[in-house]
């Protein structure tokens, strides 16, 4: 069997495959040694690739040896493969992996470049949902999301306009959390502060994708990252925006394991 872990800041995505099988699965980043662990005493026969921030410290830890991958590439290979996978037929397209910090590329047929990263991703989410509001757990920041109304947080063009005639969109934000007033955090209600921490993020990715996109000539937007997870919240966001400019984006099913599959290829 081959085993292609990606040791991420925030968690680890491992893809276990055996001819044609793959099964994936992702654990805390903080079970790491576990995982070493498991991997020195269960796994001496099967072949191990590593890739992602702690590859390395990963490497120094096994007793059986292991081949190292760049992340960037492995990434790269491995999102192509799920792409191929899904029926993605487009080669020119602009790639967005929202993980604890995002990074940002273009790819096209002579293979990707990183062209940036923001420090706004899924540890932003996690951060600031916590300082703000308490709620640790990245399922209950997305289910209590996906309830609240961000009206009351974030200022909307259409705040600005006042009724006026806006160049712009009057529900596109003006400034998130713009629209908090002296006194309002005495009664903030918690799933308003998450949905819109969530949007802050969800509509950073979505800008930087957008620029992107329009800089190398593409109209098509990949996102990947654990972030995306079942966050209905952020994905509705990054559709709204990115169709309202006229671009089109993907969001890739698993799309968080290609760096451990691509590891593994
Ligand atoms: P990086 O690539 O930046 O080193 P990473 O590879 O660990 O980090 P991802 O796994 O792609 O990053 O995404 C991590 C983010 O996914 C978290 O910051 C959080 O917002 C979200 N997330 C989804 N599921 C979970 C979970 N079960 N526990 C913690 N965070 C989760
Ligand atoms: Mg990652």
């Amino acid at each position: 069997m081959k085993i292609g872990i990606d040791a991420g800041g925030t968690l680890l995505k491992i893809a276990y495959i055996t001819g044609d099988e793959r099964r994936l699965e992702k654990r805390p980043s903080t079970d790491i040694d576990s995982l070493i662990d498991e991997l020195n005493t269960s796994h001496r026969d099967d072949d191990i690739y590593l890739t992602g921030g702690k590859a390395e410290y990963m490497s120094s830890r096994l007793t059986i040896p292991a081949v190292l991958s760049i992340e960037f590439d492995a990434t790269f290979r491995g999102l192509k493969l799920l792409m191929k996978e899904q029926g993605f037929k487009f080669n020119k397209f602009v790639y967005l992996n929202v993980g604890t910090g995002t990074s940002f590329h273009q790819a096209d047929s002579d293979g990707q470049r990183r062209a940036g990263g923001s420090g706004v991703g899924g540890g932003t989410l996690m951060g600031l949902s916590r300082l703000l509001t308490g709620v640790e757990n990245f399922d209950d920041i997305i289910s209590l999301a996906k309830n609240g109304n961000r009206d009351q947080i974030d200022l909307k063009v259409h705040h600005i306009y006042a009724g006026n005639k806006s160049p712009l969109p009057g529900d596109l934000t003006a400034s998130n959390f713009g629209n908090v007033q002296p006194g309002d955090h005495k009664d903030a209600n918690i799933e308003d502060q998450l949905q819109s921490v969530i949007a802050l993020v969800a509509e950073t990715v979505s800008t930087i994708g957008i620029s992107l996109a329009e800089g190398f000539n593409t109209e098509h937007i990949v996102y990947i990252g654990s972030t995306l997870l079942d966050n209905d919240v952020m994905t509705e966001i990054i559709n709204r925006y990115v169709r309202l400019k006229g671009m089109r984006p993907h969001i890739i099913v698993d799309g968080e394991f290609s760096g451990a599959v691509g590891a593994a290829m």
